[in-house]
């Protein structure tokens, strides 16, 4: 849906961001044949610096044997931010290490020089099935940083903040960054603001934004609204672009709805550097792509034998 063109509060830079404009998401399958909605990259937006690529995996509900993954694949360049709402997730990779993703719970991964790594529905959710829900984030790594030593943080449910506004309507789960007085306790290699907001129906919020940041929000459910003066409402699987410039981002949910409006607001410090990208690589020369594939190939970043 269509945002307004103008918003008189962000004119001068200052005060809210106007809504520069939506993207829907496109229905695409990964890895094993699982369902993901992606916003981009695409040909209209192939990247939105620092962010190379977002997608909602599901939701989805899956029979008991149904669930699928992704076996075995390289990353450089970058890190892969995965956030469990629904179902849950094994990971292992060629340093040995593996561990397990519930509902509520963020594995911000840098993958730094190279990792291999799968991502597979655990065993009893692949036996039990259920709703699978989640979202992928791909993050860019500065230049100085593409090649670092690759690291994880594994954020059980517990240790991500939650804050609530006064009057409880608003609550937030602070991923990376801070809001309503919380502190997320994930270290980003650049600066980065991750939240994942629940507005009853409504109530609103105006959430402070750094001024440099490209800033989005990805609805999951619910209807929302991101401009004062937006006539019309942006429903689940649409990304909003806020235009650059001010201070703050107004994140409402319409009353008369009869959800709450669950969205993901996700802002970051540009890198503006050069971006060459092939499939799971991300570098910042061709060259840096034809070393990534050939240390691949040839068995540099290592393999699962465990
Ligand atoms: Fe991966």
């Amino acid at each position: 849906m269509a945002a307004d063109p103008i918003d008189i509060e962000a004119v001068g830079g200052s005060g809210i961001r106007a809504v520069d404009r939506i993207v829907e998401g496109v229905s695409t399958l990964e890895g094993e044949g699982f369902l993901v909605h992606r916003p981009f990259p695409s040909r209209a937006l192939p990247q939105f610096d620092p962010f190379l690529l977002l997608d909602e995996m599901g939701p989805m509900d899956l029979g008991p044997g149904e669930a699928k993954g992704a076996p075995d694949h390289p990353h450089r360049g970058f890190e892969t931010v995965t956030y469990m709402l629904s179902g849950s997730f094994e990971h292992k990779d060629s340093y040995g290490h593996a561990g397990k993703l519930n509902p509520g719970e963020v594995q911000w991964m840098t993958a730094g020089s190279g990792v291999i790594h799968s991502e597979q529905p655990s065993a009893e959710f692949r036996r039990q099935g259920g709703r699978l829900h989640g979202a992928q984030l791909w993050v860019n790594l500065p230049r100085k940083d593409k090649l670092m030593l690759p690291r994880y943080q594994e954020i059980p449910g517990a240790l991500i903040p939650v804050a609530r506004s006064a009057d409880g309507r608003v609550s937030v789960r602070v991923v990376a960054g801070e809001a309503l007085g919380a502190h997320a306790v994930i270290d980003t290699r650049i600066p980065i603001l991750y939240l994942h907001f629940e507005i009853q129906p409504g109530a609103s919020i105006e959430q402070a934004v750094p001024r440099s940041f490209n800033v989005f929000a990805y609805v999951l459910a619910g209807e929302g609204r991101f401009s004062r003066h937006a006539k019309s409402t942006i429903s689940r699987g649409n990304m909003v672009l806020f235009a650059p410039g001010g201070d703050t981002v107004l994140l409402e949910a319409p009353s008369g709805m009869s959800d709450s409006l669950s969205v993901l607001l996700i802002g970051g410090q540009p890198l503006s550097e050069p971006v060459v990208r092939y499939g799971p690589f991300m570098m910042n020369t061709k060259e840096e792509i034809g070393q990534a594939i050939e240390d691949y190939q040839s068995g540099r970043m290592g393999s699962i034998n465990f």
